[in-house]
């Protein structure tokens, strides 16, 4: 570091989700210093929550359950708990309900997650429990950009499983249970089931449905991005609020900035002076299916038929197999279906101080294609009482986001897209560029740290620890001995 100029700041991250503050949290914690300015009047990017309805009810306005928060890598190694970080688990992860009334759960033992799928108890047993047993050999390198692994065999273990089709996975189940349990898992891949890699998705939501749950944040998603920034101001970073950057000349000098925001937005960002190559290879990135979204204020909890449902933090609402992998299918050619896919959270149930005494509140959504205005609120409300009669009467006020809405309330949405960016085969390890370091831009001491580059979406922070790791050893001549 001896050899760089004087600047404002060693280092500015622009954008404060989960990402920016997870690079920003590295560089300090490196020694420089760091300044985040973000373009909203509070932190957290798609960790946040608000009174979207009524005064009283707390709704997470993105992201709402937090399986990859908990085994993050990173997360795990900072003293959130310290900084008001609590996280809340629910009886059941999750549970899939079906027209006959039973329904399928994610249990936090595998053997009683087969017990809920009948003839399908051994293959899931099968399947799931080898991969249960090595997650903690291999969760850095799944969430890490491509690299040799450091545990060969479980990690080519997980590929060769991982990189299937949904469809494909499928097989290896018998019963309308088992195979509807999977989709509903796949289905959070955004694509449709058919795509390689989807399986990827799945296995990671159930093994860590297994190894670590899938927690709510007590007081709200928010409650994540605080204890971050909280910790990072511990430590002597600096926030500025209300500053959306529009070009370089804005920013603060400093030895390297870093984005958390996808490629469309930093081409637009002026005077950022990027190789005619590199801006053609962003051009080119592919955004993904975007998602209609529904918060409700409830008079009451929702009355699903299925006891399970009644137990679990998320409900995934598909029914069959075949209905969710239709549904998907249909999105990804651009139309829109009348039984969406729904993914849908029941936080208040679980965490009373999301809503005033006897009240609650759920979260839904469901994919749409891109940039769809269509207003999704009917079906997603079909849905929801198609497995729970009488939810429509707990009705009492309600907030909805096209995609139109949902990117203007974060430029990083493109076209509703909540993963910065398709995570398909041709993207999961090139996003968002083919390069050696997919998040050095070519600009020297110009970084991407947002969920547009790998492991991608989700509130994990592993693309901000990985973005900070680049420019420290490339501009700073640092190493951060990993103590992940
Ligand atoms: C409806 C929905 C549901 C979701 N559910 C879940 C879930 O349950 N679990 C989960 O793990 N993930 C979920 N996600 C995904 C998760 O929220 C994202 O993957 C994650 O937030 C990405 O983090 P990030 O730091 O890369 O970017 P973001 O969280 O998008 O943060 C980017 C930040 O940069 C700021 N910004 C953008 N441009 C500028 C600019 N020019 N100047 C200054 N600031 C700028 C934005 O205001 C924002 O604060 C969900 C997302 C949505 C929308």
């Amino acid at each position: 570091m001896s050899g760089l100029s004087k600047r404002d700041f060693d280092a500015v991250v622009v954008g404060s989700g989960p990402n920016g503050l997870a690079a920003a949290i590295r560089l300090q914690q490196a020694g420089l210093s760091v300044l985040i300015l973000e373009g909203k009047d509070t932190v957290g990017g798609g960790t946040r929550s608000a009174e979207l309805t009524l005064p009283g009810f707390i709704h997470d306005v993105c992201s709402a359950i937090h399986p990859l928060a908990v085994c993050s890598p990173f997360f795990k190694t900072l003293p959130l708990g310290q900084h008001g970080l609590e996280f809340i688990y629910p009886p059941l992860s999750a549970a899939h309900p079906f027209d006959d009334g039973t329904a399928a759960a994610l249990c936090t033992s595998p053997e009683d997650t087969a017990l809920t799928l009948g003839e399908d108890q051994r293959a899931y047993l099968r399947l799931i429990k080898p991969l249960v047993n090595e997650w903690h050999h291999i969760a850095e390198d799944v969430l890490s950009p491509l690299h040799l692994p450091r545990k060969y065999f479980p990690f080519a273990r997980f590929g060769f499983k991982a990189l299937t089709s949904a469809n494909f996975l499928s097989k290896k189940f018998r019963t309308t249970k088992g195979r509807g349990f999977l989709g509903g898992m796949a289905a959070h891949a955004i694509q449709p089931l058919s795509n390689l890699a989807t399986s990827a998705v799945a296995l990671v939501l159930l093994i860590t449905g297994h190894t670590s749950g899938w927690p709510i944040p007590k007081g709200g998603s928010q409650q994540i991005a605080n204890a971050l920034a909280s910790y990072f101001l511990s430590i002597g970073g600096k926030i500025q609020t209300n500053f959306y950057v529009r070009s370089m000349d804005q920013i603060p000098s400093a030895h390297a900035v870093l984005f958390d925001i996808t490629p469309r937005q930093l081409l637009e960002i002026g005077g950022v002076k990027l190789s005619a190559l590199y801006q053609r290879q962003l051009r080119k990135y592919r955004y993904g299916m975007g998602v209609f979204k529904v918060d409700w204020a409830l008079d009451s909890p929702v009355p699903f038929v299925a006891e399970a449902c009644r137990r679990a933090g998320t409900v995934h609402l598909g029914n069959t197999y075949g209905e969710i992998a239709a549904y998907e299918e249909t999105i990804w050619q651009g139309k829109h279906a009348a039984k969406p896919f729904v993914l849908f959270a029941q936080q208040s149930l679980f965490d009373p101080s999301r809503a005033p005494s006897g009240k609650h509140t759920a979260w839904a959504y469901c994919h749409v294609p891109s940039g769809s205005t269509v207003d999704m609120t009917g079906e997603i409300e079909d849905q929801v009482e198609r497995f729970a009669p009488g939810f429509r009467k707990g009705i009492l006020s309600k907030h909805t986001f096209n995609t139109k809405q949902i990117e203007a309330y974060n430029p990083n949405y493109i076209g509703g897209d909540i993963n910065g960016g398709a995570n398909d085969i041709g993207q999961i390890f090139t996003r968002p560029a083919l390069r050696l370091s997919p998040y050095r831009t070519s600009s020297k001491g110009i970084y991407i740290c947002s969920s547009a580059t790998p492991p991608g979406g989700g509130v994990h922070g592993m693309c901000g620890l990985h973005a900070a790791d680049r420019a420290l050893k490339d501009i700073f001549g640092l190493r951060i001995e990993n103590k992940l």
